[in-house]
């Protein structure tokens, strides 16, 4: 590890590698969570008709103020057939149809009504609490960009404007393997030396989260034969990531195995801490990633750069975690070689974001990290960032 790559530098190389993932017809209603392949037009105007934004009268700007005979009703789904002459108004509800020769709308608060009319002692602007046709977005035009992620309110977006189904990118296909004969499943009891497996469940979680369609294989004890069984099957995936078995010791068998299976190693180490040794390769069209076994360095190792894969597999326009500025609570001590990421809790604190750091930011100390929320970046450098001082930092979840 002569010379580090810095987390960008490395985060380029990653993306550098990712080609976005085929597009597939996806029904609304499973579309949650996935990125559109192409921009979604709108399939009608939306609203599609000019539409009442209140319950009262639809009536003619000229003929107010006055008093009006009610012609009739247009109710949401049940229009007023024909046309509003001078002097009438239409009994409206919400959203329904603003009918033809009207031009506003009066609530029904501002208006006394007796049987057959009512009175208006105000005049009304033209286009009152009247939605135009379209208002929202014109037939043909763009309701969910390409590349963004579906949230509900793009759902909806896309339900009302006529549109069933959409195009999204393929969800990539995970597979997760941890190595390491210390390691057992949670539930079992633990024998001397033994640990419970952990990083399988937290990268599982992290990257279903993250859109990917997950497999977990059980976890493998440090020999060749039992790791290139499973790295093989790993491979298949459009994504391996592995945890542990990538740094200088004599069981850190995980890169010459994967470098006799054909993986093509990119690059071997990250100036960050935690998560130094992190390895990256490609092999075919599957991405190769190596976490540290440290659960922590394999949780930042994940946001900083297979989340980003992921994303950029599926497309999004900017898969790179987004910094936030904030202020530290208390001082933190730079690394002269490495980026630091520490773990810390945000809160707001009047128009900013205080960031206090978590007590115990080893490696090791995931349960520590598991009170965090935020990821602050501490720069490489000499000296020490003080309290109070400004950072950037990004939300990890
Ligand atoms: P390694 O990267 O294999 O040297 O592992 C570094 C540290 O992380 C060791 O203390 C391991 O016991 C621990 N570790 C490795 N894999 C896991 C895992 N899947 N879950 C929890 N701890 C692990
Ligand atoms: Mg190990």
């Amino acid at each position: 590890m002569a010379s580090l790559l810095t987390f960008e530098e490395a985060q380029e190389r990653v993306l550098a590698h990712v080609r976005p993932l085929p597009a597939e017809p996806v029904p609304i209603a499973e579309a949650a969570g996935r990125v559109t392949a192409e921009e979604v037009p709108a399939g009608v105007d939306l609203p599609p008709f000019a539409s009442s934004a209140m319950d009262g009268f639809a009536v003619r700007s000229a003929d107010l103020p006055g008093t009006l005979r009610i012609a009739g009703e247009s109710a949401a789904g049940l229009p007023y057939e024909g046309r509003l002459e001078p002097g009438d108004a239409v009994a409206i509800s919400t959203g329904a149809v603003v009918p033809e020769g009207a031009d506003a709308v009066v609530p029904i608060e501002r208006v006394v009504k007796t049987d057959y009319r009512v009175e208006v002692t105000d005049a009304v602007e033209q286009g009152a609490h009247v939605r135009p046709r379209g208002g929202d977005v014109r037939a043909g035009d763009a309701v969910v960009p390409a590349g963004a992620r579906i949230t509900p309110a793009r759902i909806a977006a896309a339900a009302a404007a006529g549109v069933d189904v959409v195009s999204c990118r393929r969800r990539p296909s995970v597979a997760i393997l941890a190595t390491g004969s210390e390691l057992v499943p949670p539930g079992q009891s633990l024998q001397q030396g033994q640990i419970y497996e952990a990083n399988g469940f937290m990268l599982a979680s992290a990257m279903a989260t993250a859109g990917a369609d997950v497999s977990t294989e059980p976890a493998v004890a440090d020999d060749e034969a039992v790791l290139r069984k499973a790295l093989e099957r790993g491979l298949e995936a459009d994504v391996l990531v592995t945890s542990g078995g990538v740094s200088v010791g004599e069981h850190d068998l995980v890169r010459a195995v994967e470098s006799e299976l054909g993986v093509k190693e990119v690059f071997w180490g990250v100036a960050i801490k935690p998560g130094k040794p992190l390895a990256f390769g490609v092999h075919n069209g599957t991405l190769v990633f190596g976490l540290p076994g440290n659960p922590v360095s394999a949780l930042v190792g994940c946001e900083l750069f297979v989340k980003p894969a992921l994303r950029a597999l599926q497309g999004v326009a900017e898969p790179l975690p987004r910094f936030d500025t904030g202020r530290l609570t208390a001082g933190l001590r730079r690394n002269p070689e490495r980026d630091e990421f520490v773990r810390a809790r945000s809160r707001v604190d009047g128009d900013e974001v205080a960031l206090e750091p978590v007590v115990g930011q080893e490696s090791h100390m995931i349960v520590r990290s598991g009170s965090a929320d935020a990821l602050v970046h501490v720069s490489r450098g000499n000296g020490e960032l003080a309290a109070g001082a400004t950072v950037r930092w990004l939300r990890f979840d």
